[in-house]
This record gives structure tokens, sequence and C-alpha cells, in this order.
């Protein structure tokens, strides 16, 4: 007979294990211990090669609101500043894929302190939802309509920071969006080529007054014509003028609040009401630390499941050579392919049962990270064989030194991943060192496809509509569609809608430190439940492969979302494809996995700093519409205007 292990015992002791571990680095056989040998700075340029900037870098998806972000650092303002001007330049010209009509996790380390924290603006469902509300509509249909739209937090949480941490006044932060806004700018491809006419089932499409603008006349807007949003720009006038209590009060709630109201064909409303926008607060959370091949990879927690299961792969995968080719492994090789899709596999079964939104539910933060556990979990994963049996979710409560907190409930077992194609990521560092990497979302391309506004009573023309410039999100829909059940103890699941609750998500804004704490990289993606993976492939792509910054955003990726899913890749850089090798892909299909065809996977940006040197750099990803300014810029290649000099002091915006 087995004798049963004490589960309190196994947590002291396999917590223990980690504090040696943790402690007890490497000792070669020379005697050197490596604990105190220099680790080398993942991503860096050969030597002579890549822009390295010591004044401040901006890596975003959108060319105007990386010129936002420098503007904000070369008026004095610092990372924080910067992350947050280009959060609401986005809004102006990425609208489809971020606003303040959504909300996001920005990650911040401060230099002074040394400190690391994030800043969760996720949307909270309104007081009226319930866990059936999704009940009787199709996904369609609760994604364009308001009960899909979550109270949106990106105003509340940036203007905490910007008052906290930065530099600048926030009008002065918002004032590059402003500008945009009202003078306009020059349509990019990515702005055109989003499926607003192309596609009947677009979400542009559900509202007349959004297809207007998006389609004006039914046509899409040629690349380079001037585009502006004037109702945005008096939307963030208000909000310089006043404050954030301006956006959760007054006519910018009313819009928000009327907007809501709208619906799909079939479709439902919303709940939410002004109590509901006056209640919603930002919370600033510690990072989910993990550890992989001696660096410490910080990254974001409950609510999001992200660095939950980025730190389950990295754990899983740690006992492969995954870098080393004349082991079989190497970069594409059909071993380490096939090892990252199955801890996918392993790892995305634990994210469905347990993670969730923990101040309303118990998620086993540390049992899921414990070495123990990953190591019983990723037992079962051979180079050379696909798991016959899709993983199911471990227990890892044993593990977990807070398990017996009473009244547990369990996270979900039901996920629906919902359509991609929205959400962003950037990441800024300044002068000072400090270090944002910050993912923000409305959910769906085009949110829930209604601007903010209504028709004031008694017209229902396009040109009646009230409009306040911003997209609502549809946020909600990444909670659990319908309710469900913990098989193992038939509690309500914890990714189910409630009051109040924030969706599971899986933005993972994270950073690489060393072993002396200092961060070395900031980087994420956007990209639905894929953004894990993309964060994965990256940090592989760093630490095992060596490769530099801008090789580890261009190397192809490969995804698996789900324990019984396929696998999906792309084929890197869409302007020098380097796509995995056939025989590799073809190896994986001989050993069981289902190969999709390629499609392009996340949008990375990164910064990496060399703390030896001082010198920054930045990678962005041309999946999208990537851009890296650094500086300082040569004077003649500046356009000289909004610049305010408020830089008279040295505060770094470290003050708490
Ligand atoms: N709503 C998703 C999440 O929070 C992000 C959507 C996307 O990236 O497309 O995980």
């Amino acid at each position: 007979m087995q004798a049963s292990a004490d589960p309190r015992r196994l947590a002291i002791a396999s917590c223990t294990l980690a504090i040696l571990l943790a402690w007890a680095g490497p000792v070669h056989a020379d005697g050197r211990d490596s604990r105190w040998k220099e680790q080398p700075v993942p991503g860096l340029p050969a030597k002579g090669e890549g822009q390295a900037f010591r004044t401040g870098v901006v890596a975003t998806a959108n060319p105007y609101a990386a010129e936002a972000g420098a503007q904000i650092l070369e008026s004095g303002g610092n990372a924080v500043d910067a992350a947050v001007a280009i959060a609401y330049a986005l809004n102006v010209v990425e609208p489809q894929s971020a606003g303040i009509g959504g909300g996001g996790f920005m990650m911040v380390h401060l230099a002074k302190s040394g400190r690391t924290f994030t800043i969760d603006t996720r949307e909270r469902a309104p007081a009226g939802a319930t866990p059936g509300m999704f009940s009787g509509l199709s996904f369609t249909q609760a994604s364009t309509s308001g009960i899909s739209v979550g109270v949106p937090g990106m105003v509340r949480g940036t203007a905490d920071a910007v008052q906290r941490w930065g530099r600048l006044p926030l009008a002065r932060v918002l004032k590059p969006a402003i500008r945009l806004a009202d003078d306009g700018f020059a349509a990019t491809p990515r702005f055109v080529a989003s499926p607003a006419c192309a596609s009947a089932t677009s979400r542009a499409k559900v509202y007349p007054e959004t297809a207007e603008y998006f389609c004006p006349g039914g046509l899409p807007i040629a690349v380079g014509a001037l585009v502006t949003n004037k109702p945005l720009a008096q939307t963030l006038r208000t909000i310089a003028r006043e404050g954030p209590d301006a956006f959760y009060s007054g006519e910018i709630a009313k819009g928000i609040i009327e907007g809501q109201k709208r619906m799909s064909a079939g479709g439902k409303p919303g709940t939410m009401t002004l109590a509901d926008l006056q209640a919603y607060e930002a919370t600033k959370r510690d990072p989910v630390v993990s550890s992989y091949r001696g660096y410490l990879i910080k990254g974001m927690g409950p609510p999001s499941s992200g660095a939950l299961t980025v730190g389950q792969m990295l754990k899983m995968i740690e006992r492969f050579p995954i870098g080393d080719a004349s082991a079989g492994f190497g970069f594409g090789s059909p071993a380490t392919l096939n090892v990252m899709a199955e801890v996918m596999r392993t790892a995305f079964a634990d994210r469905a049962l347990w993670m969730g939104d923990a101040d309303f539910s118990y998620v086993p933060v540390k049992g899921l990270l414990d070495p123990a556990y990953t190591a019983m979990r990723s037992e079962p994963i051979a180079p050379t064989a696909r798991l016959a049996v899709n993983p199911v979710a471990g227990d890892p409560r044993p593990y977990d030194m807070s398990a017996w907190m009473p009244a547990t409930q369990l996270a979900g077992v039901t996920s629906f991943a919902g359509p991609g194609g929205s959400t962003t990521h950037f990441v800024a560092a300044d002068k000072w060192g400090n270090l944002v990497s910050y993912t923000n979302t409305i959910e769906s391309g085009y949110g829930a496809g209604m601007f903010a506004g209504y028709y004031p009573d008694g017209c229902a023309e396009i040109s009646c509509f009230k409009s306040f410039g911003f997209l609502l999100n549809n946020e909600l829909t990444d909670f659990n569609f319908t309710p469900s059940l913990n098989p193992f103890t038939g509690e309500a699941a914890a990714n189910d809608v409630a009051p109040g609750k924030r969706p599971r998500s899986s933005m993972s804004p994270s950073m690489i430190f060393d072993r002396k704490g200092r961060p070395l990289v900031a980087y994420g993606s956007p990209g639905g439940s894929t953004i894990i993976n993309s964060v994965f492939n990256v940090t592989l792509n760093l630490l095992d492969h060596g490769m530099t910054l801008q090789q580890a955003i261009d190397a192809p990726r490969l995804s698996v979302t789900a324990a019984g899913g396929s696998v999906s890749i792309d084929t890197g850089n869409p302007l020098s494809p380097t796509p995995f090798p056939d025989a590799s892909l073809e190896a994986l299909r001989v050993l069981g996995h289902t190969v999709n065809a390629p499609a392009d996977i996340g949008s990375v940006q990164i910064v990496v700093i060399d703390p030896k040197t001082g010198k920054q750099y930045g990678g962005a990803d041309l999946r999208r519409e990537g851009t890296v300014i650094g500086l300082p810029r040569p004077r003649h290649g500046h356009r000289g205007h909004d610049r305010d000099d408020e830089d008279a002091d040295d505060d770094d915006g470290d003050d708490d």
C-alpha cells in the first residue's frame, strides 16, 4: 500500500528545495562558483551592429505612437510618462487595437529603488453581470453587443501611474495624442488594411457611425490619407483639463453607458451604470517571478494567466538542452519544436482549470510554479514523441503554501479564446534606467464595435451621433462564456462572470533580470492566448538560442493554446521570412501533431539594457508597423515642435 504524502510537508519540503536551488548556483569542476559570474546580457547585437542609445528608447507597433513616446522623453518625461503618451497616441492611430475604452497591464521597473510592479487596469464586470449573462447568445452576438463591455480601466490606471511615478503632468503627456486626433495623421497600411471595409463580418461594420469612420461612404481609406478624430481630441482635452474623474462621470460617462446599451441583431445590452464607472479602481500588484537558466523572469500575475503559464512552460522545458544542436536540439529542430508544443499543451491544461481573477478566486500561484510540481508535469514529455493522451490539469495545491485558505474556489474549466487581431504591446526606457513594458487592449479588433456615444432624442442620422471618439471593449468575453463547475470540487469555476470581477487575460508584459536583480530585457506581445507563446518563444530565442533582440523578434514562432490543440506557426518577419525547416514541420506531423497553415503570430516589441555600459537597444516587430526610436537623435531629424522642455529638475519619478 502506498502511503499518501502529507501535502503540508510536501509543500514545505518543496519550498525549502526551491530556496536551496535559488541559492545553489552551479559550481564548476575547477571550484568556480557561477553565482558570482557576470551573466551575458540577452539580445545584445554583435559588436558594431545594432544602434545603441543612452537617453531613452521606445518600441511600439506604430510609428506615430513611437514618436509620441520619444517626444515625451525629450520633453523631460520618464519611461512612465512616455508609455502613457504612447498608449493614448495608439488610441488615435491604432484605435482598432486598444484605447481608453479598454484596459491592460503596465509593468514598471524603477531604477532608483530597484522595485518592479504592475498596474492592473483590466476591465471589470459591472454590478449587474451574472455568470449566465451570455446564455442564448452566439459568440458573435455577445461580442458585438453591450453585454460584453467591461468597465474601462486605462484612464484611471494611467492617471494614477503618471501622478505617482511620472515627471510630467497628465495634460502634458496627453498632448501628442490630442495633436494627432486634432490635426490628423497619414493613414498607415495597417489602419486601412484592417478588415473593416472588406469583410462582411467586421465588427467595424455593425454600427453605422463606426463603419462611417473606418470606411467612409463604404470605401476603404487610402494609405496616406489624412485621418482625424475630433471627438476623441475633445474627450482627451476634457481628461487633460479635469483629470481622470471626468472620464468616469459627466458627459463621457454618459457616452459609455449609452454606448453599451446598444446591441447587434439578436444581441443583448450591457448593464453598466454610473456607479460601476465611479467604483473603478486600478490595482498595483507585485509581478509573478519565475526563473530560467539563471535569469529571473517577471511577468503579469492574476487576473492574467500570462506569467504563470509562461513560467510553467519555462520550468518544464528547462531540463532539455534547447540551444544545443549537437545534442539534437537547437533552433527549429524537430526535438525543440516538439517539446515546445508539449509544454504548451501541458501548461494550457493547467491554465484552463486554475487561473482566473485571484481577488475573487483561489489561484495556486506558488504551486503552479513550484519546481517539484513543474518537474512532475514535465516528466511525461519526450523529444521524439507526442503525448498520446491530451494532458489534463494537474493538482498544484499540495505544492502551494496558501492552499489551505478557507472557502477555496477553483478557476474555470472552460476557456474561450475568442478571436484575436487586437491588442498592442510597447516598451519604453528612459535616461534614468526606468523601464516600462505595457500591453493594452480592447479585446477583439474594434472591441465591441461601437464608439462611446449616443443619438440625441429624435435623430437617428449618423450626423447626429454624439461621439466621444473611442471604441468600447468587449473584454467580458474573456470570461467563461458558459458557467461551469470545477470537476474536483464541484464549485463554480473561477473564470465565471461575477460582479466587479476581471476576466482572465493572457497578456504577458514581461522583464528579464540578471541574478543581481538588474533589468536586462522588457518585452511582450498581443495575440489573445498566443501572447503567452510569443513571449515563451522569444524567451527561448534570447536565452537558449543566443539571438540578438531583433533576431529574436524576426524568428518564426510556434504556438499551441489548448491541451488538444493544433500547432500554429508563422514564418517570421514578413519582409524577410525565415520559416522553420519543412522537414521539422513534417516531423511534427509524423509525431501526430496537426500543423496549421502559417499565419502571423503576435507583434513583439523589446528593449534591452546593458547594465555594464548603460547602452539601450530597441527591437520592433514588422508583423505590424513596428517602430523603434532611440535618443538622443540627430537634431535635424527632429520635427521640432511639441517641446516644452520641462526637464529642469533631476527627479526620476521614483518617489515612493
Ligand atoms: N483580451 C485578450 C486578453 O486579455 C487579448 C486580446 C488579444 O490580444 O487579441 O488576453
